[in-house]
């Protein structure tokens, strides 16, 4: 399961552009993974610039 730091997101939108199943919703001022869609292959893990996005168990 992808976890989420909030408080630390830009909104740069970088993650939502490598996600293969389109799973990760963005808005203005808040970022959600819909974890059932979601394949937890890490890509967005990896392209974040600033560690927003980390994996939770
Ligand atoms: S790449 Fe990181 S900073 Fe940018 S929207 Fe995604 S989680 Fe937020
Ligand atoms: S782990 Fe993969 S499938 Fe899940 S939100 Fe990140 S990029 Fe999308």
């Amino acid at each position: 399961m992808i976890g989420i730091k909030q408080d630390k997101c830009d909104f740069c939108g970088t993650c939502v552009g490598v996600c293969p199943v389109d799973c990760i919703e963005l808005s203005d001022s808040h970022i959600a993974v819909v974890h059932e869609i979601c394949i937890d292959c890490d890509m967005c893990i990896k392209i974040c610039p600033i560690e927003v996005l980390y994996k939770a168990e």
